[in-house]
């Protein structure tokens, strides 16, 4: 076979391996054949490029074999828009310039439906900042973050690390909310990393907790199939732990103890211990 066209159908299928894998995670049984078919077209068309330029530059022995580099940001290689900080000098003040420039963006399509941009919340100069993949029916009414069932259970995750709820920075891949809550498609992160990567350079945290597999992709954490929570790696020189979304958990409990297990060697790369747990009635 052709070299190109394997690596070329080695990335295909990869990329259906992790579509139907997060689909599970995300707690679905059964995966809508249209939808799944459009949303594989656009992560192959993303895919095949790269497949094909990297099949004509390897040995054709090599270049049949699936993709096994080390994952990169789905948008590292796209050229993105910067946005202008005008005056701002401060973190917080650059913080307001993306936030205001957000809630008028129309970059993608996500714009159509939103009530409102969520942009974050929490402290700006945390040392852990959560990354999860988009605003749900709550936070886009409210204009938060993690507000609804699944950020509750957030924050009791928070809390049992031993912070204070506003102590950390939460935020997410897209800051409007994705009709009928689906995930986020590869474009729609890529146009919004024109917000995310001034927001995590300019918190500059010692740590980021990536909240599912789409923000762990998003973020160039998560190879595009096998295991890929629970494993450190790197988003622009900051270490990354991914692990489970919350709102998984909450279909899923008995995956709290793994959770638990990725937030505990967070917590060791921060230096600290998770406090004690608090005694029922205390
Ligand atoms: S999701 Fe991001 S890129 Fe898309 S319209 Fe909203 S702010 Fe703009």
């Amino acid at each position: 076979m052709d070299p190109a066209l394997a690596a070329e159908l080695a990335s295909i299928v990869a990329a259906a391996r992790a579509h139907v894998e997060r689909e599970i995670e995300r707690g679905a049984h059964s995966v809508p054949l249209a939808s799944s078919l459009e949303r594989l077209a656009a992560v192959a068309r993303e895919a095949a490029p790269q497949a094909t330029a990297r099949a004509s530059a390897a040995p054709a022995s090599r270049a049949a074999a699936p993709a096994h580099a080390a994952p990169a940001p789905v948008h590292s290689s796209a050229s993105i828009p910067s946005i202008d900080f005008g005056d701002a000098q401060t973190k917080r003040d650059k913080l307001n310039v993306l936030a205001e420039s957000a809630a008028t963006c129309t970059a993608c399509v996500l714009h159509e439906k939103r009530t409102q941009a969520v942009f974050a919340r929490g402290n700006p100069d945390a040392e852990l900042v959560f990354v999860g993949e988009g605003p749900g029916a709550e936070e886009d009414r409210l204009g938060e973050p993690f507000v609804g069932p699944a950020g509750q259970l957030l924050d009791r995750m928070i809390a049992a690390m031993g912070y204070a709820r506003d102590e950390v920075y939460i935020c997410n891949i897209v800051k409007c909310r994705p009709p009928d809550n689906r995930t986020p498609r590869p474009e729609e992160g890529i146009a919004c990393s024109r917000y995310l990567t001034p927001q995590l350079e300019l918190v500059q945290p010692k740590l980021i907790v990536a909240l599912g597999r789409c923000a762990a992709e998003n973020l160039g954490v998560a190879r595009a199939e096998g295991a890929w929570r629970g494993r450190f790696g790197a988003y622009r020189g900051i270490t990354v732990m991914p692990t489970y979304h919350p709102a998984y958990l909450l279909r899923s409990p008995e995956q709290k103890r793994v959770v638990w297990d990725d937030l505990k060697l967070a917590l060791e790369r921060l230096g600290r211990t998770p406090p004690p747990p608090r005694k029922a009635g205390a």
